[in-house]
């Protein structure tokens, strides 16, 4: 056993990333992967002929002027990749025709908010300063310029200055409680459609600001073309990876973790196991809940996560040309509600990638549709295979027949429909109870954001873990974050200084 090696449970973006940057740092490491492919949630699926891409809207640190477009240099991303600045992030539909557009430029944005309710205008200027203030923060990257370094650097020291308790105040306001500040209902309720309900609104401001900003792009190819980029990294600096292979066990001697053991029995060793797969199962199963106190339980005791998703996966013969390309996409009203799944709906929101024609044969378009779902309905439903079964194809069904209200003709044109629950996400992820993107940050744990989740367990050495249940809010730029954070640390404890470097 090489005394700088390293076992890393994943090869989802958080676990691609560590082993790459260890690997950079002369560590030595192996990823052990439970499904046949990496990327994790960052994944697509083929399904006749279409591309169902599962996961990314929007990739931060898109532009090549952000400090974090060197990070995605740095793991193999960025390289090669074209990415597209959509003009729109959400379409809302109102019932009595008129429409939300929520711009991705601020300017545009505030005018057409103020045109649509003029009574709103004190809450649409607060609301438009606050993206603005967002707008002008960027990470400081090892990369920049000095002098461009200590611009970033001062001007974020500047703002929090003297704006810190104004930011504090986003912090701790959640999208329902500023949504609920507009007398008009069709902001209000496209607001709270934007994005989880709960959230703290700074989120929101921030994500608008990075659209404004060019920085937050969608990578023509979809998710898995940057997940086998980074998987390619890693191989390409030494990295081994072994698909197929389910870390059962850590195991542990005098409290130091020491190696895995997977399903099939075989054990392997290591100086160092990093879990950079899902938290809950990492503690709770793998280490049996040994090394969790208190604090360590307490976010999965109390905090919340983002709700699992119904996710239908769309092949239509049709292209879109005349319909707005958006980041995530056109959200209609339903002549009535409607029963799907575990909740009566009373509106559809349709992802078309009629931005990406990589997606479908010529001619063609994928679409999604998704929406949030219980766990537990699925859970429950799923020990009846038959009617598991039988309910997804219902709600395939009820899917195409309601998106005929907005696209008529859609039902004669529709090739493929897949519909995956939060138990698909649970089975080819592990990710707990079918969390996509891990802790929401709420009023109740924004404080993460100014000191970070610690990456290692009480009493237990030689472990640590990276990824999207150590960083609140999850991504894919927090599963990089993470990992570099780890190594970084990892150097520090070994003496060494951290180094990184981008292959052209
Ligand atoms: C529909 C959707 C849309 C999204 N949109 C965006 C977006 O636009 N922008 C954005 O930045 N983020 C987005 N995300 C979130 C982003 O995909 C995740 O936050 C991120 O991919 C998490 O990376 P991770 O490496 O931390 O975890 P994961 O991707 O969950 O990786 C964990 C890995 O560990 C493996 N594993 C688990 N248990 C074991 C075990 N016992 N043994 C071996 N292997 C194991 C899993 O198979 C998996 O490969 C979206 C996610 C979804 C689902």
């Amino acid at each position: 056993m090489n005394n700088r090696s390293a076992i890393i449970i994943g090869a989802g973006f958080a676990g691609l990333s560590a082993g790459i940057y260890a690997q950079m740092n002369g560590y030595d490491t192996q990823i052990f992967e439970m499904h046949d492919l990496p990327g994790g949630l960052c994944t697509a699926w083929k399904r006749h002929g279409f591309t169902i891409d599962g996961c990314v809207h929007w990739l931060v640190g898109s532009s090549p002027q952000s400090g974090m477009y060197r990070y995605w240099q740095e793991v193999g991303v960025a390289q090669g990749r074209q990415f597209v600045n959509l003009d729109e992030y959400l379409r809302f539909e109102g019932k009595d025709g008129r429409i939300l557009i929520l711009y991705a430029d601020i300017d545009r944005l505030e005018r057409h908010l103020l045109d649509l309710s003029p009574q709103d205008t004190g809450v649409i200027k607060e609301f438009i300063r606050g993206i603005r203030l967002c707008a002008k923060f960027d990470f400081p990257s090892e990369y920049d310029p000095l002098p461009v370094r200590i611009k970033k650097i001062t001007n974020f020291f500047w703002v929090m200055a003297t704006q810190g308790r104004t930011l504090q105040r986003w912090m701790q306001t959640t999208i329902d409680a500023f949504a609920t500040r507009f007398k008009d209902p069709l902001i209000c309720q496209g607001l709270l459609e934007m994005w989880i309900p709960e959230f703290s609104i700074f989120f929101m401001l921030a994500t608008l600001a990075y659209l404004h900003n060019r920085n937050a792009g969608y990578p023509i190819g979809g998710s898995l073309p940057m997940s086998l980029a980074m998987e390619k990294r890693y191989l390409a600096l030494g990295g081994v990876i072994h698909y197929r292979s389910r870390v059962e066990k850590i195991l542990v001697e005098s409290n130091r973790a020491v190696g895995v053991r997977l399903t099939d029995g075989s054990e392997h060793f290591a100086e160092r196991v990093i879990s950079a797969a899902d938290g809950h199962a990492t503690i709770f199963e793998l280490l049996d809940g040994k090394y969790a106190d208190a604090k360590t339980r307490e976010p999965y005791e109390k905090w919340k996560t983002f709700q699992p998703l119904i996710y239908i996966g769309l092949g239509v013969r049709r292209t879109f040309e005349n319909e707005p390309r958006t980041v995530s996409g056109i959200s209609f009203p339903l002549c009535q509600p409607v029963e799907i799944g575990d909740a009566v709906r009373d509106r559809l929101t349709v992802h078309l990638y009629n931005h990406d024609d990589t997606l479908a044969p010529a001619g063609k378009t994928s679409l999604v549709v998704m929406m949030p779902s219980d766990y537990d309905y699925w859970k429950a439903l799923s020990k009846d295979r038959v009617a598991y079964t039988e309910k997804k194809e219902q709600i395939a069904r009820t899917v195409v027949t309601l998106l005929e209200q907005r696209f008529p003709g859609i039902s004669q044109q529709v090739e493929m429909v897949d519909v995956a629950t939060p138990l698909t996400f649970e089975h080819y992820t592990g990710n707990w109870k079918g969390s996509f993107e891990g802790w929401l940050i709420t009023p109740q744990n924004a404080g993460v954001m100014m000191s970070p989740m610690p990456q290692t367990l009480p009493g237990l050495q030689n472990f640590f873990m990276c990824g999207q249940w150590v960083e609140p809010g999850g991504g894919l730029p927090t599963g990089v974050m993470s990992a570099r954070r780890l190594v970084r640390a990892l150097c520090k404890e070994d003496g060494k200084k951290f180094q990184t470097r981008i292959e052209v």
